[in-house]
């Protein structure tokens, strides 16, 4: 029998921390807390299987499930002497998701379930307190309602406002027992009046009602957003926690919290948090009300008149820091752990390790394996490669002026410039015309995601430092204000207030999310610096890869750009780019219309200077290291105009001949340009184009060796070649210019002769290419769209509908198809060396820069990855992570 419910509380579990696959990791922690004997209100935990079996079977259950949930339930009301349904003495639950990763407010939630018009009353008189046990009827019918019953969270806060305006009352805490009661009644109308049948009374549907909404939940927009997002497989699926309820709303000397044992803002050493007194959970994390600190310093150095959970609750606090001490040690990394007091009573809802912001996250695992809890390959590990991307891009310049309109919480760092918007479709819809927005809302809720994600940075009125919003933009790595209570939203007006002053939609204001600032117009900014921990763990990946990594770089900018961020060289120079300059342009055309080779090599004599004073920059830049410079790539017709209108503009300008433009224009015309006259084929049919680059880049390096004593190390690459015969003429004509180039000189300098490897047949064959290659770069972009036969430019329009379906779970330009394309790759490097062994090989596609893509490179055994240069530190990050993953699997193997 499969075994579908794992129990704990009571100080056991059936389950523990290492079954996160099973139980989630909510449910897997849950369980290890109970048996670390710390307070946890019991309950069960239904696995993943059970979500995979529900959607592998139209939405059901196993058939002996409901006999488990049955036992499972009988043990938490024998542990906690209640009974679910019963009226005089009922056991409340809650039912929430938990998938392997943490997917915060992706998922559905219901707490107080098990409330009915007879449970109420039972819970009224246990508690002695008829106002909190309305307070939680409402809320539970509120929740309910949403997540199981689809009717609008908005349409029950309608409700509510309605009751507080007639009563004079502006804080729901002001609302007595009879208030509340009333609000129930008209919550149950509601709902009635909505579904044409009362709102359900028997505690046993209620909870298959949630655990159902649950597992549907794992397949709603926001979740399916947030997986891809963040690269969550679905068949995962998720587990549902139920458990006994704990009530944070019973009174003064009760409250309920989140906290961090370390800021995750800034990594700082702190026990760091919020809670609210006489509260439930979700009124922390939905930001309705504004929470307070956990600790003394922290309000003080928030500036916060309300008292602390160290002041107000002294014992419990202590009781709680010892107990966040104990988890932090026990799980070796930062906590973000949820909890509640009930009248006095410490319980622990919840513990993960807690997400983070890029630099806290460098500090806490530098700071960890400073400590000694972990090793320095361990916190090599613990940073995810892309998060660096935040630390890498510019903040406010110190010394700029600042207008400072609204002041808020420092939710997520960094600085953002940007157009205001108040919504969340609008601002995806800018964002993918490529505007620079920031998303203005009162507050942030899940529905907001796409959202976020599209803006540049988020200001919201409402909310703490652990609010939606908060959490969220830290995850995304946004920058994000929280709390700005001096914003005044009006939505409709498409306006907000703040300081007096009007903004509108479309005006362009600053965010300094490390300060909490929300500043007028666009701010300087500068550039980051990149020493400390960065540095410190830079350095400690750097001991253990073995991959080098080198930037795609054609510009001096790009190139020192390239060199701090630690390139080891460069792997593709498109020369192509340095053509498009407004200085050569006009020589290239003049190429271009060239009747005979004659006038073609004229041209070229032109553009030559320009070319070899372009490497000589690049090459003194990048002094001693290995620059791969790539010859011509793009067919012709890319460097003149092709419409009639534009030619003739053009001719008017320059003094061509528009007649003799339009004629080649017209003859250069091809249906497939990707699969055209491009690539090596113009070396081919033009030598005289190639001969002009080699001599340019030979000459260069000469040129530098002679000035700096430091000879460059070219390596000529030859784009787009399929056959072993058009890379022996290409070699051929490579090493003949460079004969030429030497004998004029006197002097020689080394340089290698290599290919791209970007078309089936290259890969296929590269053996014949190897024959007369010194190295294969591996230009996936092209060998994906000839691969798949996908136009990499137009593969916008449909690549949605195929991740919408799950036929593909990534874009293949993103994230590189290691099945098909990587098995070209596998099959290139193999007969390649075969031929030449340990031959040279990288990647200079834009994979070189995505983590995975980096593994599978040094799975296969390449030599190097190419990538942008702000890509470069996040390459050196993964490449270590892909070594020590790949060592330790090795270690695995011998263990066996
Ligand atoms: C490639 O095809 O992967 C490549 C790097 O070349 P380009 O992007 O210039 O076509
Ligand atoms: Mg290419």
């Amino acid at each position: 029998m499969t075994k579908w419910v794992y129990g704990f509380g009571g100080g056991s579990a059936d389950g523990d921390a290492s079954m996160k696959n099973l139980l989630g990791g909510k449910g897997a922690n849950l369980a290890e807390m109970s048996s670390l004997g710390l307070p946890v209100p019991p309950g069960f935990t239904i696995t993943t299987e059970v979500c995979t079996w529900y959607y592998a079977n139209g939405e059901t259950y196993p058939a002996d499930l409901e006999t488990q949930v049955q036992a499972a339930l009988a043990q938490v009301e024998g542990v906690v002497g209640k009974t679910f349904g019963d009226a005089a003495n009922p056991l409340l639950v809650s039912v929430r998701s938990g998938a392997r990763a943490s997917m915060p407010g992706m998922m559905d939630t219901v707490l107080n379930l098990g409330l009915n018009d007879q449970t109420v009353e039972g819970l009224a008189a246990l508690s002695g307190d008829r106002r909190f046990a309305f307070d939680s009827y409402r809320r539970f019918i509120t929740m309910y309602s949403n997540v199981v019953l689809g009717i609008g969270h908005d349409q029950f806060e309608e409700i509510l406002d309605d009751h507080k305006d007639r009563l004079g009352v502006v804080i729901d805490t002001d609302l007595t027992a009879e208030n509340w009661e009333k609000v129930v009644a008209d919550y149950k109308a509601l709902v009635e009046q909505e579904l044409g049948k009362p709102f359900p009374q028997d505690p046993k549907d209620q909870l298959w009602g949630a655990v159902g909404a649950v597992f549907e939940s794992w397949m709603n927009d926001r979740a399916k957003f947030y997986r891809r997002m963040h690269d969550i497989p679905e068949s995962w699926g998720t587990a549902v926690n139920v458990q006994s309820m704990v009530f944070g709303n019973m009174g003064e000397t009760s409250a309920t919290g989140v906290a961090f044992t370390r800021n995750p803002s800034t990594g700082e050493n702190k026990l760091y948090g919020e809670f609210l007194i006489n509260a439930q959970g979700e009124d922390v994390v939905a930001g309705i009300r504004t929470p307070q600190s956990l600790t003394r310093a922290g309000r003080e150095e928030m500036g916060e008149t309300a008292l602390s959970m160290e002041e107000a609750m002294p014992t419990v606090f202590s009781q709680f820091v010892d107990v966040t001490g104990r988890l932090e040690g026990h799980y070796r990394d930062m906590q973000d752990i949820e909890f509640t007091v009930e009248q006095g009573r410490l319980w622990m809802l919840q513990t993960r390790n807690g997400k983070r912001t890029a630099k806290s996250a460098l500090k806490i695992a530098v700071d960890l394996a400073h400590e000694g809890v972990i090793s320095h390959d361990e916190a090599v590990s613990r940073v995810e490669p892309a998060a660096l991307d935040q630390l890498l891009h510019p903040t406010l310049d110190p010394n700029a002026a600042r207008t400072v309109v609204a002041a808020g919480l420092p939710a997520s760092p960094g600085a953002a410039t940007g157009k205001v918007v108040f919504d969340a479709d609008e601002a995806e819809r800018l964002g993918q015309q490529g505007d620079a927005v920031i998303l203005v809302r009162e507050e942030t809720s899940p529905e907001d995601i796409h959202g976020m994600h599209a803006a540049r940075g988020i200001v919201t009125a409402r909310g703490g430092m652990t609010s939606h919003a908060a959490v969220v933009a830290r995850g995304m790595g946004r920058p994000c204000v929280s709390g700005a209570g001096e914003i005044s939203i009006n939505e409709k007006a498409g306006t907000f207030i703040a300081r007096g002053r009007v903004f509108k939609a479309g005006e362009v204001i600053t965010i300094d999310g490390g300060k909490g600032e929300v500043l007028d117009g666009a701010v300087a900014m500068i550039e980051p610096e990149l020493t400390g921990d960065f540095q410190t763990l830079m350095a400690w990946a750097d001991e253990v890869r073995r991959l080098k990594v080198r930037a795609n770089a054609e510009t001096p900018l790009d190139a020192r750009t390239a060199r701090g961020f630690g390139a080891e060289g460069i792997g593709l120079c498109r020369t192509e780019h340095m053509f498009f300059d407004d200085t050569r342009i006009a020589a290239v055309r003049e190429m271009i219309l060239a009747d005979d080779e004659q006038g073609r090599r004229a041209a070229l004599a032109k553009i030559a200077p320009f070319q070899k004073s372009d490497f000589v920059e690049l090459f003194t830049i990048m002094s001693g290291l290995p620059v791969t410079v790539r010859l011509l790539d793009p067919p012709l017709h890319e460097f003149i105009p092709h419409s009639d209108a534009d030619i003739d503009a053009l001719a008017a300008g320059s003094g061509l001949d528009a007649e003799k433009l339009k004629r080649r224009a017209r003859e250069l015309h091809e249906t497939n340009p990707m699969l055209g006259h491009r690539g090596c084929r113009l070396g081919v049919a033009y030598p005289e184009i190639y001969e002009m680059q080699v001599r340019a880049i030979l000459e260069a390096a000469l040129e530098v060796k002679a000035a700096s004593g430091v000879a460059p190390i070219p390596e000529i690459m030859h784009p787009l070649v399929a056959l072993g015969l058009e890379m022996k003429y290409l070699r051929d004509l490579t090493d003949r210019t460079a004969e030429a180039v030497f004998g004029e000189a006197g002097d020689r300098v080394e340089y290698l002769v290599g290919t791209m490897v970007e078309l089936p047949r290259a890969a296929l064959r590269a053996a014949d290419l190897a024959e007369h290659a010194e190295f294969f770069s591996f230009g996936t972009n092209d060998l994906t769209q000839t691969t798949f036969g996908i136009s990499r430019d137009d593969s916008g329009r449909f690549l949605q509908a195929y991740l919408d379906k799950g036929i593909f779970e990534n874009d293949p330009f993103v994230r590189l198809d290691q099945n098909g394309v990587g098995d070209l790759i596998r099959i290139a490097e193999e007969r390649g060396r075969t031929v030449k062994p340990g031959m040279k090989m990288g990647i200079c596609g834009e994979h070189g820069g995505d983590p995975s893509s980096i593994a599978f490179c040094e799975e296969v055994g390449l030599d190097y990855v190419s990538c942008s240069p702000y890509r470069v530190p996040i390459a050196r990050l993964a490449a270590a992570q892909a070594a020590l993953s790949a060592r330790s699997g090795v270690e695995r193997e011998k263990d066996r």
